[in-house]
């Protein structure tokens, strides 16, 4: 939770970089607020709302979707084009109060260990387009969540995301509605390839290989030590391969 110290609705991008920019001033871009004001934690902050930037847009460019950073959650969901994996994770991330308010880029930037969204757009090997001082930047999603590109003083516009494929996920949680202990999320792409991502077992959302599965390190909670993580991770992620097949469906 921020305290905000002072809030700010520029009409364009450059004057909300330019806010974000100055000098001994702390200041955050603000998408939905659902993080910024729902949870723990106290720092005082100057805030720039991204709504009136008009980057709530869903367009497409053949097989490219192009989602605006502030194209809620509920708006994602709902629109035709939305891949069904994941518009499934997104369903899940969070109840319809905050689903109808939570952006995509908010979604992205706060990548939350538990995020089945962020992990579903690992499998699709999203790409975000971040602006900074030096212009807009297209990011593999894998590098921002690993930390290999920061977001200080920048904002993301958007997420592309690559239509086709097929995708699935497997969960196990401590009952159905409860946020997943281990996510894993699928996606076989057209030309074959299969890309995983699994949630509970980083610090982030992160891209996993059947073969290297021994070597996670989960983070132990009260819902599961990191060998019970680990182990849900293989049988996880092998039931998903299943199901997605090389060569598409038998
Ligand atoms: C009750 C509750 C339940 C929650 N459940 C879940 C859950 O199940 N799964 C989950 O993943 N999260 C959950 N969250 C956390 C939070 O709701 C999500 O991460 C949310 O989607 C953030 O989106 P937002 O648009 O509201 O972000 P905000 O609160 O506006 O911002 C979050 C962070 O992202 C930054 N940010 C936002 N937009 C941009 C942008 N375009 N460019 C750069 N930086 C940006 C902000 O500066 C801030 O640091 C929950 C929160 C609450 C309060």
């Amino acid at each position: 939770m921020v305290t905000i110290r002072a809030y700010h609705r520029p009409t364009t991008l450059a004057a909300a970089l330019e806010l974000l920019a100055r000098p001994d001033v702390e200041a955050i871009p603000l998408g939905g607020g659902t993080e910024i004001n729902g949870l723990p934690g106290r720092v005082p902050s100057e805030v720039v709302d991204l709504q009136a930037l008009g980057l709530a847009d869903i367009s497409r460019d053949g097989a490219t979707l192009d989602v605006g950073s502030m194209v809620t959650l509920r708006d994602f969901i709902e629109h035709e084009w939305t891949p069904p994996l994941l518009r499934d994770l997104a369903r899940r991330e969070g109840p319809n109060t905050i689903r109808n308010v939570a952006t995509l880029g908010g979604v992205v930037a706060t990548a939350d260990p538990e995020s089945g969204l962020v992990a579903g757009l690992l499998a699709y090997s999203a790409v975000v387009s971040i602006a900074g001082a030096s212009g807009i930047e297209n990011v593999v999603l894998t590098d921002l969540v690993g930390g290999g590109k920061g977001l200080v003083g920048s904002i993301i516009t958007s997420v592309q995301i690559a239509l086709g494929g097929d995708g699935t996920f497997e969960a196990t949680a401590r009952t159905p509605a409860d946020t997943p202990i281990v996510l894993v999320a699928g996606h076989r792409s057209d030309d074959d390839s299969l890309l995983l991502a699994a949630t509970g077992v980083a610090a982030t959302p992160v891209l996993i290989e059947p073969d290297g599965i021994e070597d996670l390190r989960p983070p132990p909670d009260f819902r599961g030590s990191a060998d019970y993580r680990r182990h849900l991770a293989g049988v996880l992620a092998a039931r998903v391969v299943g199901r997605l097949p090389e060569g598409g469906p038998a």
